[in-house]
């Protein structure tokens, strides 16, 4: 297989293309434009693989992407790259609607040209698969539903709004076109190379550093939290044996409030590193101004990956989470150069 990842320099998307490259044959082209959150640095210990390769993309540049699917010839592609800060999205809508909606609609494009033009095997096998998110769906405030491939989209951010539209393209491209393609949406990611600045690392790092533990509101959102590695073999199942037209919910069977997340961080903590001046971890805890428009509660029902795909996750939260503060603290070095800025300033040439 030839599998175009794009945002494979990104938080999933590197765990995707360690997965492929670790596990099995395929060769992977990264694509990948390297904004504030790509970093190579993630890939480091594949990138020396045979299998691998990367190009520095936007992938709202049309001429640039098509140039790379002739050369490279792709089987698949596995369509990750994406804006994905939510608060980011609240500051500044204007790049999620730049890469979410119009780069999604400039590779499916592209992908459309490609395919067609294809001979009958190569057309029949080939996938474009979209990655995207359970927030698509909304809130589940007051209830103990469970998000479904048949829930009503009702995003609520810039960021969900526009990953959204580009599900709806995605689909339109399927039933218009015939481009087959996969979807899934999956819960809250966690895990190695997350970037600091979400939820689970900050909390890490600052409680590391002594630092406040900023939580919004009452902390008490509730999220389904997945970890990475058990979602990179999730993707690779689906656009290797998803069916044509599909959706697949992905999630880790763990809903947790913020709220614990934090303190099971603490707890964790106090063990394997007890702060120096013997108050445990939780005493940083701090509550902030909860987000505007901040969705309560996602909830994955993953039963259909599980009876049709037979994926499960194999991490429980226990686990996983240990495996994480674990990563973080043996891995201070990558943390550390996210960041002062050294692993963006070194690529782009900049003396610090
Ligand atoms: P990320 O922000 O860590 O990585 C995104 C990557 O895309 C980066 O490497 C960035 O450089 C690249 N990129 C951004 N704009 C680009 C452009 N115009 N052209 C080419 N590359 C570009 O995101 P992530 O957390 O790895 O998420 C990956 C995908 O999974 C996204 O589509 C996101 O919506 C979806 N998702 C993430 C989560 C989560 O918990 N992280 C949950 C559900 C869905």
């Amino acid at each position: 297989m030839k599998i175009i990842v794009t945002g494979g320099a990104g938080f999933i998307g590197s765990a995707v293309i360690r997965h492929i490259i670790k596990n099995t044959n395929s060769y992977v082209l990264n694509i990948d434009k390297l904004t504030y959150a790509g970093n190579l640095e993630s890939l480091a210990e594949i990138e020396d693989s045979a299998n691998y390769s990367f190009k520095q993309i936007d992938i709202c540049d049309a001429t640039t992407i098509e140039q790379a699917f002739n050369e490279f010839q792709p089987n698949l592609i596995m369509h990750l790259a994406a804006e994905s800060h939510v608060d980011r999205s609240i500051d500044g809508p204007a790049e999620f609607i730049n890469t979410n909606i119009v780069g999604t609609y400039t590779l499916l494009e592209v992908a459309r040209k490609y395919w067609q033009g294809l001979d009958d095997a190569d057309r029949s096998s080939f996938r474009f698969h979209h990655i995207s998110t359970d927030e698509v769906y909304g809130d589940l405030e007051g209830t103990t539903d469970l998000f479904t491939e048949k829930t009503p989209y009702a995003p609520s951010s810039p960021y969900s709004a526009s990953k959204a539209s580009s599900d709806h393209l995605v689909r339109a491209w399927y039933r218009t076109y015939g481009l087959p393609v996969v979807i899934t949406n999956c819960s809250n990611n966690y895990g190695p190379f997350h970037f600091p600045e979400k939820l689970i690392p900050l909390v890490i790092l600052n409680a590391l550093d002594g630092k406040e533990l900023p939580i919004y509101g009452k902390g008490d959102q509730i999220r389904d939290w997945l970890y990475v590695e058990d979602h990179a073999r999730a993707l690779y199942k689906v656009v290797t044996e998803g069916a044509i037209g599909e959706t697949y919910n992905i999630g880790g069977h763990n809903e947790k409030q913020n709220i614990d997340v934090v303190k099971t961080i603490c707890q964790i903590l106090d063990e394997l590193k007890p702060q120096s001046n013997g108050q445990p971890y939780e005493s940083l805890i701090t509550f902030v101004k909860d987000r505007p428009g901040h969705d309560l509660r996602y909830a994955i029902d993953a039963t259909k990956i599980k009876n049709v795909l037979g994926w499960t996750p194999q991490e429980t939260f226990d686990s996983g989470i240990r495996k994480t503060v674990d990563w973080y603290l043996n891995n201070l070095e990558w943390c550390q150069r996210v960041q002062d800025g050294s692993y963006q300033r070194e690529r782009l040439g900049v003396q610090p």
